[in-house]
């Protein structure tokens, strides 16, 4: 009862505040199509970390886990014409799917999408000097949350902005005897945001279409 009440809300929130978008809605029905999961973000968080990237003034976007580019669309609406968003996936056929969702975004020019492990394919962007990055927003495998953490720092200035997603799921993060390797990863991603020097980070959990999660956010600071 209380989800269906979450996502009844969240309907009430997108129909009040977002509306209709001809481009997102295609995006997700050529997801659907192809059978991609439905594990995009929602239009209420696509619309908050478009407006935080707009906030921040960012035009260098890194995104560790593009699926079919729902949440890149935000974020490449965000950085503007002379702007860069970096996505980074591991299916090539996702990516094929996200490529053409950009392109009939149009703001596919702005989007570098990298296929492969992200592990794989950090240091290739580093090596391309595509950073520093203004905001991270990391959304793929969540065991590795910890390592992409220390890439975004790598690839980061004062200033930079992390986003860490679904590090509360379900509420299982605030049960340290749980045998889940995604659980274990939040709370070590968490715990590594908390005693690293150069960030300071909370998490928001959030409720919604999507269930109960919430995400990490951080400032880095040095
Ligand atoms: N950010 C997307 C959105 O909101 O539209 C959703 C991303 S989905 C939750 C996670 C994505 O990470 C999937 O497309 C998955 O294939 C990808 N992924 C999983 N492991 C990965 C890895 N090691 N490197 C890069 N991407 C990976």
């Amino acid at each position: 009862i209380e989800r269906a009440h979450w996502a009844e809300v969240d309907k009430y929130l997108v129909e009040t505040l977002i509306g209709a978008d001809d481009d997102l809605a295609a995006a997700l029905e050529a997801n659907g199509a192809a059978k991609l999961p439905p594990v995009d973000v929602s239009p209420t968080h696509g619309r908050f970390l478009n407006l935080l990237a707009r906030m921040i003034g960012a035009t260098r976007v890194l995104e560790v886990g593009t699926l079919g580019g729902y949440s890149t669309i935000w974020l490449a609406r965000a950085v503007g014409d002379s702007g860069r968003v970096v996505t980074l996936e591991y299916d090539p056929e996702y990516a094929a799917v996200a490529r053409a969702n950009l392109d009939r975004a149009g703001v596919g020019s702005r989007v570098d999408i990298r296929i492969g492990a992200a592990l794989d394919t950090l240091p290739g962007v580093e090596a391309d000097g595509m950073g520093p990055f203004d905001l991270v927003f990391v959304d793929a495998d969540k065991v590795n949350n910890s390592n992409y953490v220390r890439w975004a720092l790598r690839l980061s200035r004062p200033g930079t902005v992390i986003v860490v997603d679904n590090v509360v799921r379900g509420g299982s993060v605030s049960n340290p005897d749980l045998d889940d390797d995604a659980v274990r990863a939040s709370r070590e991603v968490l715990g590594m945001l908390a005693t690293e020097p150069r960030v300071d980070a909370t998490a928001l959990q959030t409720v919604g279409s999507t269930g109960w999660d919430g995400f990490a956010l951080a400032l880095v600071v040095g």
